[in-house]
């Protein structure tokens, strides 16, 4: 299988660096085929604007999405672009891999996806009518390949908990794994999180390792989370709320999600 690893670090010699080496050589011994964008070692350039499409026409008003548009459509985007959709493509599963950092990805990381999802590849695909909200939610250019974090954070387990004070990790994360990663098609695993990195010695750095490693042994195996699919029946159209008879009570995150019966 494909791997790619979209990596956002500053710090080769990081703990997040340090993993990232042990996933490339633990996937790599499995058999995978795996490649890496270090956007900070590739300097990758954050900020979307008219340079990102090479038939910018200086005149007319710089749009994101409509310039996104002509530029994926007609073949002109910048090729820095271009090349990051292309290992999209090349994936079978995407790793991405990054700290917390005021409790989401780094910016740099978050360039990259305002960057390469550009509206045709990630967004704006499919029918667009009254009677469907084109193909996102569980279909899209992403359908059949596989995503998973690789987060890290200063904080600890229990600051992340059902009632710790940041807030629980699966509704910080629901936007990057539900509105990121799920909105193309991406079946979605649940992330790999370190907690509490600042109390890390070699024996915890050690059943890390193997803990994730494991996570990448069972990368074909794991059940993704069970988010609705926009399109099979669960929600209104053109509204895109749950329907009255689906999690009824339920708002929120988690009403988004397929629970197995109690
Ligand atoms: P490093 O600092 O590189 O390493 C962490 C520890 O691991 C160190 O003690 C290091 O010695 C040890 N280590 C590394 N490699 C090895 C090895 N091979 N063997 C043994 N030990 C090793 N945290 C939150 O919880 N929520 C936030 O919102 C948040 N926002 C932040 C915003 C900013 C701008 C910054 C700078 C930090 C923020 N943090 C936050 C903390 C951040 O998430 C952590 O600092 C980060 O996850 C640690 O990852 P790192 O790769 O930088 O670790």
């Amino acid at each position: 299988m494909n791997v790619l690893i979209v990596y956002a670090h500053p710090e080769p010699r990081s703990l997040n660096g340090e993993l990232k080496n042990f996933a490339v050589q633990r996937l790599k011994a499995a058999g995978h085929t795996v490649r890496v964008s270090d956007l900070y070692s590739m300097r990758w350039k954050a900020p979307i604007d008219a340079s990102d499409s090479l038939n910018g026409d200086a005149e007319r008003r710089f749009d994101a999405s409509q310039d996104s548009r002509r530029a994926f459509a007609s073949g002109l985007q910048s090729p820095d672009i271009s090349a990051e959709q292309d290992k999209l493509r090349w994936a079978d599963a995407l790793i991405l891999q990054f700290p917390l950092w005021w409790f989401s990805m780094p910016a740099i990381l978050k360039g990259w996806v305002d960057r390469v999802y550009a509206y045709g590849f990630a967004y704006g695909v499919g029918e667009h009518s009254d009677a469907r909200w084109g193909d996102r939610y569980g279909e899209g250019s992403m359908v059949g390949k596989r995503a998973m974090l690789v987060v890290t954070t200063g904080g600890w387990d229990s600051h992340y908990g059902p009632r710790g004070i940041n807030g629980p990790m699966d509704d910080l994360l629901f936007p990057i794994h539900h509105g990121i990663l799920y909105y193309p098609g991406f079946d979605v695993l649940p992330p790999f999180v370190v907690h509490r990195t600042s109390r890390i010695d070699e024996v915890r750095f050690t059943s890390i390792c193997e803990d994730l490693g494991q996570r990448l042994d069972d990368l074909w195996r794991t059940e993704p989370i069970a988010y609705r699919k926009q399109n099979a029946g669960d929600y209104e159209i053109p509204a895109l709320t749950l329907k009255p008879d689906v999690a009824p009570g339920q708002v929120g995150f988690a009403a988004h999600v397929v629970w197995p019966e109690t």
